[in-house]
């Protein structure tokens, strides 16, 4: 039997016996006023001595029933404060104890005490590590993945189970099972996303890159007319200045993400900078004949990384005109106050984003359709260092969009910083 529920026993038994040896010390206390001891024994001294016996005894249990709670306590209030899940098995695999983290972590809403592991885990990896730890006689550890259900949708989260056999029994077996879970979803989910940007990095690298060196290799290898040169080396600027906008914007990210990047914060005039950030795009806003609107009210200014800011806005106008473009595009720029707050919507009329893009469009390498972005120059880096920015400046960004009309962007970000 687990030596914690012996010690509980201990604890429960040490009160009954004291109730027990109180009343028969009342009893006799009650004899001997009444002078009844005379009639059933002669020898009063025995009768004082049995007394004491008896006091004595009630001391040493009262003793032995205090140490016993006292144990418990210490040992619940180490469990409960444990950031792993614990659970001691008997040899039956039921569950005997467990603390209120594993319970947490497993969405439990009662605990299982009594219950098999298998009843309560459906596991079966964790029912071969705990039968391995019987057999092998020593600690075991595995990576389970389970999938728990939140809500109304079903995650998998991983957990790292170290199971070890409790006090080896005469037989050569154990009394039972005690098995420690350490979450390390987070851990899992950011080695999948270090991964995943591995994957996408290297993809967008090699394909700028491949297309290079073939142009370069038709160029050395074979005989090409001047005209069909002039439109290979047009080609083979563009993806050198795609690549070259990729790492710069790589680079950027990591910067941004890293949150080392100094901030210089001046008082910035919310009229003037938008206009600012609009000079950048005139060409293509003059030869495509965009219309712009920038509405700002009077006086309006705000403290931040001017620079920052500019960038992000910059990401957003180009964005618009570079998805939005078609005869009759307006854009506009609006700021407002809410609060302590600063508001900036960059609206286009242009396509919009489809309702299942919109979640994702901050992701990093994330594109609602590949081919037109990488056309239009694109790094699917772009919202991303977008979302960064606003983080490292104190405020967010969000997007609203009807599709097929058009996209709004919100800067949202305090007055003061
Ligand atoms: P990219 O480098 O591809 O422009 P972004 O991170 O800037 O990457 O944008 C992610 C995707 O969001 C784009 O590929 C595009 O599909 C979509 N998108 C962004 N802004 C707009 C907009 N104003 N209108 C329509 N689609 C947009």
């Amino acid at each position: 039997m687990p030596w914690l529920l012996v010690e509980l026993l201990t604890a429960g038994l040490a009160a009954w016996l004291w109730g027990q040896l109180s009343r028969i010390r009342r009893n006799v206390r009650h004899l001997l006023q009444q002078g009844k001891v005379n009639e059933v024994s002669d020898g009063l001294p025995v009768v004082r001595a049995t007394l004491q016996d008896l006091h004595q005894l009630e001391v040493r249990l009262r003793e032995i029933g205090r140490q016993a709670t006292e144990e418990d306590f210490s040992l619940r209030a180490i469990l409960s404060s444990m950031v792993e899940g614990v659970m001691i098995l008997d040899r039956q695999f039921r569950i005997r104890l467990l603390n209120q983290r594993l319970q947490d972590m497993f969405m439990l809403p009662r605990p299982p005490v009594g219950r098999t592991v298998m009843e309560v885990f459906r596991n079966h990896f964790l029912y071969q590590v705990i039968e391995r730890t019987l057999q092998s006689g020593s600690a075991q550890s595995a990576e389970l993945q389970i999938e728990l259900r939140e809500a109304d949708r079903f995650t998998t989260r991983h957990f790292q189970v170290t199971s070890v056999g409790l006090r080896p029994g005469q037989e050569g077996g154990f009394d039972g099972i005690l098995l420690v879970f350490h979450d390390i979803s987070q851990i899992r989910s950011l080695e999948a996303v270090r991964k995943e940007f591995v994957a996408n990095v290297s993809h967008e690298l090699r394909t700028p890159l491949s297309i290079l060196s073939g142009y370069l290799e038709t160029l050395l290898e074979a005989e090409v007319d001047p005209e069909t040169t002039r439109r290979f080396l047009e080609t083979m600027y563009r993806h050198a200045k795609r690549l070259n906008a990729l790492l710069e914007n790589l680079l950027l990210l990591s910067q941004l993400e890293s949150g080392r990047l100094p901030l210089h914060v001046t008082r910035i005039a919310a009229g003037e900078f938008c206009e600012r950030a609009l000079e950048r795009f005139e060409p293509v806003i003059a030869g495509a004949g965009v219309a712009v609107t920038v509405s700002v009210p009077e006086g309006l200014s705000f403290d931040t990384d001017a620079l920052r800011l500019e960038q992000a806005l910059s990401n957003l106008i180009d964005n618009a005109l570079k998805y939005g473009l078609k005869p009759g595009l307006h854009l506009c720029l609006a700021a407002e106050l809410d609060g302590s707050d600063v508001v900036l919507r960059i609206s286009d009329n242009g396509p919009g984003i489809p309702l299942r893009d919109q979640p994702h469009i901050f992701e990093r390498f994330y594109r609602v359709h590949k081919d037109r972005s990488r056309d239009a120059g694109g790094t699917g880096l772009g919202l991303s260092i977008v979302k960064h920015t606003m983080q490292l400046l104190g405020g967010s960004v969000s997007v609203e969009s009807s599709p097929g009309q058009g996209a709004t962007f919100i800067l949202r970000f305090p007055r003061g910083f």
